[in-house]
């Protein structure tokens, strides 16, 4: 009883620091092709991006938060004058960054849902996906985070689009099957050179802007692989995460050099 409030304490300081450093709400660029795209970010427990582009008309919500996350979307839609979202894309299907969904479809019932075919299978029936912690303290909290609700199952839903393993453009946006935090997650190139790529990688906390192992896996090689597959391969510059602020390309070569070889399993 005593070693569960102790956990639960512990708990509750991590996620207040942890939502502390999450990106911060509001307008994060404005392409310089097209001055009018922009990218903005809603602060939650989990990073969640709109990209809002006023030619097409579309606005593209890229991961939907954790389950209820709803009112802190549907107000910043309301402040920044944004009335429909068209699409919502999702790095992977993990409770966070899925759990309004199903609100947002009944909201805009016309709006198009993107998922990778791996995570298909979880978000269809609503089920809880729970990957391997990276760090001993989650390993130990995993109970009372699965006990206390503080990620859900996302409702189940359907995703109308489901992304192959090829590289694929919806919407206007490159995204690729970037596998290793969870087997189906993808990466989005933004046309200027921004991506975002989920809980890939963990991205800075307090005054570093460096990335970091995410606190979850399901593979570290195939993280690693998708790593140098995004150095590679596209043009990203800057790396927008999930959890965490983002960093650019000569951080990402550093970490990569500063961590040859996979942390071992716990
Ligand atoms: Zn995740
Ligand atoms: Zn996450």
């Amino acid at each position: 009883m005593i070693r569960g409030a102790i956990l639960l304490a512990i708990a509750t300081i991590v996620g207040y620091l942890y939502a502390q450093y999450q990106v911060s709400s509001g307008i994060l660029s404005r392409f310089e092709k097209n001055s009018m795209l922009t990218m903005h970010s809603i602060k939650g427990f989990v990073n969640v991006y709109i990209v809002k582009d006023p030619v097409s008309k579309q606005n593209i919500l890229i991961d939907a938060g954790n389950s209820g996350d709803e009112e802190l979307i549907a107000n910043y839609l309301k402040e920044h004058q944004i009335e429909k979202l068209d699409a919502v894309h999702l790095t992977h299907g993990h409770g966070d960054h899925a759990g309004t969904v199903s609100n947002i479809t009944q909201r805009f019932p016309d709006i198009s849902v993107g998922c990778h075919k791996e995570e298909h299978s979880f978000l269809k029936s609503g089920q809880l996906f729970t990957p391997k912690p990276t760090i001993r303290l989650i390993k130990w909290l995993m109970p009372y985070i699965l006990k206390y609700n503080i990620v859900k199952p996302p409702k189940a839903f359907d995703c109308g689009i489901i992304y192959s393993n090829a590289s694929e453009t919806h919407h206007g946006i490159k995204l690729y099957h970037t596998p290793g935090h969870s087997n189906g997650s993808v990466s989005f190139e933004l046309p200027n050179g921004e991506c975002i790529i989920g809980d890939l990688m963990g991205g800075g906390f307090l005054f570093a802007n460096s990335p970091s192992w995410p606190l979850f896996y399901q593979d570290y090689e195939q993280i690693r692989q998708s790593v140098q597959f995004l150095l590679k391969e596209t043009n990203c510059q800057v790396f927008y995460v999930g959890h965490g602020k983002p960093f650019d390309r000569p951080s990402l070569l550093q970490w990569l050099e500063e961590n040859p070889t996979n942390p071992a399993d716990l």
